[in-house]
């Protein structure tokens, strides 16, 4: 139907044996993610993006559609985002690491915006 379900029968097809993936909800950092994982690798699924991590130790994450090392993005999110807008006192603020994938995905941007699953 889209793209993010031909990349998740992709995985399901060259890492499960066709199985359906049953993803889990998850933190990866500062990011909720659905993930599945197996002996080897971690599956992280943000949007329509999937990342894979190999499970040792400081191992880089990549795009698992293109393959392309994934980088991270500091964001200032307002804990209160949605509620109220502009200044509410401090320490309201948290700085949140965004992964995305330089070739398949926008940039996030830095500030201001909330993150959907
Ligand atoms: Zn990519």
């Amino acid at each position: 139907m889209n793209m993010s379900n031909k990349l998740v029968e992709r995985l399901s097809e060259e890492k499960f044996a066709g199985e359906n993936l049953e993803w889990r909800e998850g933190n990866w950092g500062d990011t909720p993610v659905l993930f599945v994982e197996d002996g080897d690798n971690w599956y992280y699924k943000k949007g329509g993006v999937i990342y894979i991590q190999a499970k040792k130790r400081d191992a880089t994450p990549n795009c698992y559609d293109c393959g392309t090392e994934i980088e991270f993005v500091r964001q200032s999110q307002s804990e209160w985002a949605g509620q109220f807008t502009g200044p509410v006192g401090g320490g309201d603020v948290k700085l949140k690491h965004i992964p995305y994938c330089p070739k398949c995905e926008k940039k996030p941007e830095r500030s201001g915006v909330m993150i959907g699953s």
